[in-house]
């Protein structure tokens, strides 16, 4: 099969595309082949061995979608032919792909396999940082702050069907449009000098209740002005350090709640996509797939999902 290896961390061009042995099932597994793959930031955090080590040559990617090819002793509820999505198998930059059965899920009809390529980490992370962690309630007003790209979308769309007024960030019109079709309230540009007044305008002067925070080395301190008093801002992306004054916690009660999707369980993910198929079945939830790149240019994805100007998520395709 073909896959997408590095043998040493550095930029995108360490990415290669070359021929890997097939992988076989074990007791257990299932062999899958890829019609969509997920990129993620993280995996360009690996790549660049900022993550720490990693096994080289190493295969990236944790999201995917495809057909299954052939199943492992032991695997009762999957067979070939089928139509599924995987969240957190190993290696998932390739034409075939192993995964645990309790990491697998059976893809809609009504879903494109992009669309099943952009679940996993994306509304995984979007559904843990909304009800895990930021403990989201109906009635309440959640800011998303950076709502354009592939959790930012989600989370809008989940936390409208859960019942929040949403507000959420982009930095062009396009993601600003975007960002409403997904149900946001209001939408706003983090590139205009005003727009923190005009959230807190838009909030009647209370603040936010809750803020999913995408970039917290430029926003964390930002959020805390933000915030209504008892209000929590959930840390999903961070890319570097920020001052904070402490004292700015103290006066409304804040808390600030760091949060990895790699701290579920399998069990906590299995719970999350029960009610994720719920929404993707009724409508509330519908991936957006802003980009298909081939496989073979993964590199370019990787440039790609570090520029600004994010519409919904990036997959490859085989
Ligand atoms: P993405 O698709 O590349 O989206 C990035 C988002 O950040 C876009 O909405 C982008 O908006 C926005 N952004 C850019 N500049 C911003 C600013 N100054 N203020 C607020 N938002 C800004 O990435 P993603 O997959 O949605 O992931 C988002 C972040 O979460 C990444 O840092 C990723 O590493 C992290 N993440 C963490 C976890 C976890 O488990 N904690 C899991 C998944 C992802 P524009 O492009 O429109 O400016």
């Amino acid at each position: 099969m073909k896959a997408i290896r590095f043998y040493d961390y550095g930029g995108p061009e360490v990415l290669k595309y070359e021929d890997v042995p097939d992988p076989k099932p074990g007791p257990g597994q299932v062999l899958i082949r890829t019609y969509a793959i997920g990129v993620n930031p993280f995996e360009t955090y690996i790549r660049a061995g900022i993550y720490g080590p990693v096994p080289l040559p190493n295969i990236l990617g944790v999201d995917a979608a495809g057909v299954v090819e052939t199943v492992g002793d032991g695997v009762t509820d999957f067979a070939h032919g089928q139509r599924v999505y995987v969240i957190g198998a190993p290696g998932t930059y390739a034409e075939l792909i192993l995964s645990d059965q309790a990491k697998i899920f059976p893809l809609l009809e009504s879903l494109t396999f992009a669309q099943g390529a952009a679940l996993g980490v994306p509304y995984g992370t979007a559904h843990r940082a909304l009800f895990h962690r930021g403990k989201a309630q109906a009635g309440e007003t959640v800011l998303i702050h950076g709502a354009s790209g592939g959790v930012g979308t989600a989370a809008v769309q989940l936390a409208r069907a859960a019942g929040l007024t949403v507000f959420g960030t982009a930095g062009t019109d396009k993601g600003l449009t975007l960002v409403r079709e997904q149900g946001a309230h209001q939408a706003f540009n983090h590139k205009d000098p005003d727009y923190l007044e005009k959230i807190k305008a838009a909030a009647e002067g209370n603040g936010v209740e809750l803020i999913l925070e995408m970039l917290a080395n430029v926003n964390l301190p930002k959020d805390l002005d933000l915030l209504a008093k008892y209000g929590r801002v959930v840390v999903v992306g961070n890319r570097g350090s920020v001052e904070i004054n402490p004292r700015d916690t103290m006066g409304k009660d804040i808390d600030i709640r760091g949060m990895t999707l790699m701290n579920a369980t399998t069990d906590d993910l299995r719970r999350m996509h029960a009610e994720i198929g719920e929404g993707l079945k009724n409508g509330a939830l519908k991936p957006i797939v802003g980009q298909e790149i081939p496989l073979a240019e993964a590199a370019s994805a990787h440039q790609e999902i570090m520029q600004d100007g994010a519409h919904g998520k990036i997959v490859l395709v085989p």
